[in-house]
């Protein structure tokens, strides 16, 4: 590796999501240089949803394309370097750490923040793409509202899905939830209070083969029992549907050194972005399996950034 391909800095943020650039703001406005490398999908989850409602300072809301420049040009304002790039390998293994970017830079650090975020399951269909945004989402929080006295249905049944079935039932007028096993996975008092929501029918043993519409969803093509002798192709008028099968969060290239949960969430100190290296922090939906909001991700990357100055301060680097 020729010395052009080596670079020292002090604080390095790998996601460009709310998480990684609040922590470039705080961390730019405290002088510590931050360098950060957009990642995987430049802006985060947000980009892909469409209008966003539910961030604070926004009341007529703001489209997470434009929360996302708004928040990079912050970031920028006060001197972050934003860099096109992806983290391929990394080694934590002693300060200062090392992270290689698309295979060819090396990057050493003092202080490491973490803000890769997670990317929602899908189930895999063309259509899930030829309706993304148009009718077809994976956050009711974020989108349910769009579907006030209409039809949805959510996909899964875990407590994921149940949650946002709850949380959709108080807006549509009918919410299906599709789930493919003969039971619920979610935990009993969430089982208890979806069957007992009168707009909710959950279609268990059902699984989803496409979905049709004109200028939007329309429907579902579903199929009941598969594999069994009773399988038959069903569909259900829909206005939108949401999947609710769980998340990835994008932490492989540092779980060598950073310790997982066992779906591979970053475990982070009680209530602090804290990892079990001294130095590294985790913000945002990396290490988050339970609310996943632009407004937590924002607060943990702000988290981190103070965090990652007190670091630096009380080593002298
Ligand atoms: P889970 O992994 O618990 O559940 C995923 C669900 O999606 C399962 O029902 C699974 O079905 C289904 N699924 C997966 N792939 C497919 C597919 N291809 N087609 C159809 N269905 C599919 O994920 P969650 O996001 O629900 O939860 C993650 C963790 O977070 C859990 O530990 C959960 O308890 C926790 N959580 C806690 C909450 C709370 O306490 N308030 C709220 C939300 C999450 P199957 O059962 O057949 O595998």
């Amino acid at each position: 590796m020729s010395d052009t391909q080596k670079e020292k800095v002090r604080c390095l943020i790998i996601g460009s999501g709310p998480a990684g650039y609040t922590a470039a703001i705080y961390a730019s406005r405290a002088n510590l240089s931050p360098v950060l490398y957009e990642g995987i999908q430049p802006g985060g989850q947000l980009t892909t949803t469409t209008d966003v409602e539910n961030f604070p300072g926004y009341p007529e809301g703001v489209t997470g394309m434009e929360l996302m420049e708004d928040l990079k040009k912050q970031a920028a304002r006060f001197g972050a370097d934003i860099r096109v790039g992806i983290a391929t390998k990394t080694d934590l293994s002693e300060a200062p750490y090392k992270v290689t970017i698309d295979g060819e830079k090396e990057i050493e650090t003092e202080a490491l923040i973490i803000a890769t975020g997670a990317t929602a399951r899908y189930l895999g269909l063309p259509d899930e793409q030829k309706y993304a945004g148009m009718g077809v989402s994976a956050c009711a929080t974020c989108d349910g509202f769009f579907y006030r006295k209409k039809v949805v249905a959510v996909v899964g049944g875990g407590d994921t899905a149940c949650e946002e079935a709850l949380y959709l039932s108080g807006l549509a007028k009918k919410v299906y939830l599709i789930v493919r096993k003969p039971h619920l996975r979610a935990s009993k008092v969430m089982q208890a209070r979806v069957l007992g929501t009168e707009n909710i029918e959950v279609l268990f043993e059902h699984e989803t083969l496409g979905l049709f519409g004109e200028n939007g969803v329309e429907g579902a093509y579903l199929v009941k029992f598969r594999g069994k002798h009773e399988e038959e192709q069903v569909s259900i008028a829909i206005d939108g549907f949401f999947l609710a099968i769980g998340h990835n969060p994008n932490a492989e290239v540092f779980k060598p050194w950073i310790e997982t949960d066992e779906a591979g969430y970053i475990k982070t100190h009680a209530g602090t972005p804290r990892t079990n290296i001294p130095g590294v922090f985790a913000a945002g939906d990396v290490a988050d399996p339970l609310y996943r909001q632009a407004i937590t991700a924002a607060g943990s990357g702000c988290a981190a950034a103070i965090e990652t100055e007190r670091y630096l301060v009380e080593h002298g680097k």
